[in-house]
Parts: C-alpha cells; sequence; structure tokens
C-alpha cells in the first residue's frame, strides 16, 4: 500500500462530496472496479475533489510514510465510512431509510470529525474552516462525512438517484430540470444504454425480418 497520490483519474459525477467518495467503488456487481488502493489514493482523491487544501495534503503525504501503520488503519476507516455511505444513500435512493447502525457509524465519525471545525474571521465575516494546524490522518474523512450529515438534513436528499445501468451502481444527486435523470453520466453509462438498445432493437428487426413471409417487404436499409 502506498501513501503516495496515485495518477488515477477519479469521475465525480455525484454532484456532493460524500457521493463522490460512494462511487470510488464502481460498477455491479459492486465489489469490482476498486478505485481506493491504500492511503495515497485518499489524498489523491481529496486532492481532486478539492476537499483538502494542496499544502495539507503534501502534509499528510508526510506523516503518513512516517507513520504507515496509522495511515494504514486510517485508510480501512476511510472503506467502513465509504460502504456505510454507500449502503446509507443508496437505500435512500431505493426510497427506503437507511440502517441505525449506519446511521450510528456515521454519527461516531462525524463525532470525531466535527471537533476539528472552527470559525475563521475574514475581514468582517466569518466562515467555517478545518484546523489544518494540527496535522491528522483522518483528515480527509471530514469534510466528507460533513457533506454526508448535510445532504441527509437538506431537501437534495430526496434527489439521490443511483445509476440505471446494469453494470454502475453509482449515486448521483438529480439536479435536472425535470427531475429524471437516470444516469450517473451521459456520456458513459447513459450512452452505453442507448447503444445497447440500439444493438437490441437491430437484432429484433433482424430476428423479425427472418419470419417474415417470402415476398414481404423488408427492412433493410433501416
Ligand atoms: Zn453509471
Amino acid at each position: 500500500m502506498s501513501s503516495r497520490q496515485s495518477q488515477h483519474e477519479f469521475e465525480l459525477t455525484g454532484g456532493v462530496l460524500c457521493l463522490d467518495f460512494a462511487n470510488t467503488l464502481g460498477d455491479r456487481p459492486r465489489s469490482t472496479a476498486e478505485h481506493l488502493g491504500g492511503y495515497g489514493d485518499l489524498l489523491s482523491f481529496s486532492r481532486q475533489a478539492g476537499s483538502v487544501p494542496a499544502e495539507s495534503l503534501d502534509e499528510l503525504e508526510r506523516l503518513a510514510e512516517e507513520h504507515p501503520r496509522k495511515a494504514r488503519s486510517t485508510f480501512q476507516r476511510a472503506i467502513e465510512l465509504r460502504e456505510t455511505l454507500f449502503g446509507v444513500f443508496s437505500r435512500i435512493a431505493d426510497g427506503n431509510m437507511p440502517e441505525a447502525d449506519e446511521i450510528q457509524s456515521l454519527n461516531e465519525v462525524l463525532r470525531q470529525s466535527m471537533s476539528h471545525l472552527q470559525l475563521r474571521v475574514l475581514d468582517e465575516t466569518f466562515e467555517w474552516s478545518w484546523d489544518e494546524d494540527r496535522p491528522c490522518l483522518e483528515r480527509p474523512l471530514w469534510p466528507i462525512v460533513r457533506s454526508a450529515g448535510e445532504l441527509l438534513t437538506s431537501e437534495e436528499s430526496r434527489s439521490v438517484r443511483q445509476c440505471a445501468s446494469e453494470t454502475c451502481s453509482w449515486l448521483f444527486i438529480d439536479r435536472s430540470r425535470t427531475k429524471r435523470r437516470r444516469w450517473c453520466d451521459m456520456s458513459t453509462c447513459g450512452n452505453r444504454a442507448k447503444a445497447r438498445r440500439h444493438y437490441q432493437r437491430q437484432k429484433q428487426t433482424r430476428a423479425s425480418g427472418q419470419t417474415r413471409p417470402r415476398g414481404g417487404r423488408t427492412n433493410s436499409g433501416q
């Protein structure tokens, strides 16, 4: 397991951080296409999602190299969090409520994470910010679990959907005007489904062409 940031390019199509993170394991069955192989991949995800500042990520990479065992156990907790998030939001996408133990484990990560949240004064205004002064290997999890809490308590939780593709399990927020978005990404899953429908139609046309009585019109050229 490497603590170095990897080159894998994550597809951030979930519309919100916690769903993008849940989507780092993809496809159906869900056990295939793992994009997080170690702590370094967690850092890469955070960099690409913009959820942790670059300076903090470099600091975390150093910290993980100094404490490989702790980095490994933090990575395990990240994977547990991801699977909890997937459980919670795939149930919500199906119109069901999450399990009580899923909410309990979300709350455990939330409690630890939110203790690092603080106020920062910007000129004459304030903003929420994470404490970057004391580097902590769990840092990538903080904004992810916060994003999950915010999504669950917002109106948008009603717009959580799961990709309709038979080979993709990704979650996303449907922000389309018609609220009828079916694919995590039109250019991948949407197009695959379109290509498959096209292929099925052609096959049916060919099959029905074969049983057509002799002399009947054929569909050639269509
Ligand atoms: Zn998909």
